[in-house]
């Protein structure tokens, strides 16, 4: 397994819309793999392909406390929203940026699994936002898309700054 980098906010690569997976092979599966260990490593909850730089539709999560409940979601599909819900949300993509969203507080999904295997499931709270934050990044939006112009001008010129200390 790897640790992959990830790509940050404003990077154009997080604009990109993923493309589906025709085929969950070893080569898929090692890269779960190595999302997950990144998203481990980083610490967070959930990292979407693109985020590494691979424009295709794959997510890894894990919103348990032990962090030993890994959820893989090849292609997946949200097929139901229900109710709202307002969490204080954070990116890999965004470091240090905590700013609360509305989501739907109930959703219905479907995915194929890390063996390739489809598979369908309710999620809610902190789960139901963090498929929702994810699937956004497939489709190259990001959660700073839902604030104020003037809060994600801010945020840019943080991160523009964060990324001249850090080259
Ligand atoms: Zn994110």
């Amino acid at each position: 397994m790897a640790i992959l980098p990830i790509l940050r906010y404003p990077d154009p690569r997080l604009r990109v819309k993923a493309q589906p997976v025709a085929r969950v092979d070893a080569a898929v599966r090692r890269l779960l793999d190595d999302m997950l260990e990144t998203m481990y490593e980083a610490p967070g909850v959930g990292l979407a392909a693109p985020q590494v730089n691979v424009p295709r539709r794959l997510i890894v999560i894990d919103v348990s406390k032990e962090r030993n409940d890994p959820l893989f979601l090849v292609n997946p599909e949200i097929l139901e929203r229900e109710g709202s819900i307002r969490l204080e949300e954070g990116c890999l993509s965004v470091p240090g940026i905590y700013e609360p969203v509305e989501r739907a507080e109930r959703i219905r999904f479907r995915a194929l699994d890390r063996e390739g295997r489809p598979y369908e499931r309710e999620a809610q709270g902190l789960l139901a936002v963090c498929v929702q934050h994810e699937v956004d990044h497939l489709d190259g939006r990001l959660f700073v898309d839902y604030l104020s112009e003037l809060k994600r001008q801010r945020i840019r010129k943080k991160m523009e700054k964060l990324r001249l200390r850090t080259l």
